[in-house]
């Protein structure tokens, strides 16, 4: 892949340097099987050093799991070689199954079922609670 053109696909851009490798965990990249790049430390003019992730496949993103770990991001969706949308990231207020509840009296370590779900409840701070048992999320 020439991580400089794609020609249909996704790029996530302005990643907070450091954050390419947990987004590229958190949003299941590993499973995939098309090419993936991430570029780390990218020299930027705005931020000093970002992250980039070039995803050379025409695949949904998931952006409350951006917003969940960098909310600052853009996504650029990339068709026939053209910027054809252009996501900015809001933080979401409901996380579902993106980060699981740690506190092993929580409901959702029995009911394996159950959806994994967190709310944000301080939007300052970023910080996200469990809907069943209000454990912070770490
Ligand atoms: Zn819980």
């Amino acid at each position: 892949m020439n991580i400089d053109s794609i020609t249909n696909g996704v790029v996530i851009d302005h990643i907070t340097a450091g954050k390419g490798m947990r987004l590229y965990e958190l949003l299941g990249l590993d499973e995939l099987d098309c090419s993936i790049a991430i570029i780390k430390n990218v020299t930027s003019n705005k931020m000093g050093k970002k992250d980039i992730i070039k995803i050379d496949a025409d695949i949904p993103v998931n952006l409350d799991v951006i917003g969940y770990v960098d909310p600052d991001v853009t996504v650029n969706i990339i068709k026939n070689g053209k910027l054809v949308d252009k996501h900015t990231i809001e933080i979401p207020e409901l996380l579902t199954n993106v980060i699981k509840c740690k506190n092993p009296r929580c409901i959702t370590s029995c009911e394996q079922e159950l959806d994994h779900v967190f709310k944000l409840t301080d939007k300052q701070n970023k910080i996200y609670r469990c809907l069943y048992c209000e454990a912070q999320a770490k």
